[in-house]
């Protein structure tokens, strides 16, 4: 039988045994990551009220504005990036750099949406139905 050794510790202090909480709200550096992604106070006040992870996360996307949630999604998906690069490829970022991108990568991606909703638009206008000019046929499928 072949075995595949699993760390218990948490990779990123090696301190703590690794659990999902630990992992998004009590590691020393991920909560760095919190808060200078501007989050900190979100988050603490969920890990007051609630006992899960899930339950906090799906209060956050619930109560708070599409901004919040969407800084706290892109914190998230860099810790556990972040997480994994050290465990596969011994790199990591500290927690300060990590809340800075997800603030950085928050930004790009409303700008990206932004830009693509305006040209949709646009394209919409673009493609409306004209008139064909006398001998022409026109056949639309979907
Ligand atoms: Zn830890």
């Amino acid at each position: 039988m072949i075995c595949v050794p699993c760390q218990l510790d948490c990779p990123i202090c090696e301190n703590e045994h690794e659990s999902d909480w630990h992992f998004l709200f009590d590691c020393h550096d991920n909560r760095r990551a919190w808060q200078t992604a501007g989050l900190k106070a979100i988050v603490l006040q969920r890990t007051q009220q609630f006992n899960m992870p899930i339950e906090c996360l799906m209060d956050i996307c619930k109560n708070t504005d599409k901004d919040t949630a969407g800084k706290a999604a892109m914190v998230i998906w860099l810790l556990w990036n972040n997480r994994n690069n050290w465990v596969w490829n011994h790199t990591k970022e500290s927690g300060q750099q990590l809340g800075h991108k997800a603030l950085c990568l928050w930004n790009k991606w409303n700008e990206v949406q932004t830009v693509r909703n305006h040209s949709s638009r646009r394209e919409q206008q673009a493609t409306q139905w004209q008139k064909l000019q006398q001998l022409w046929l026109k056949c639309n499928l979907s």
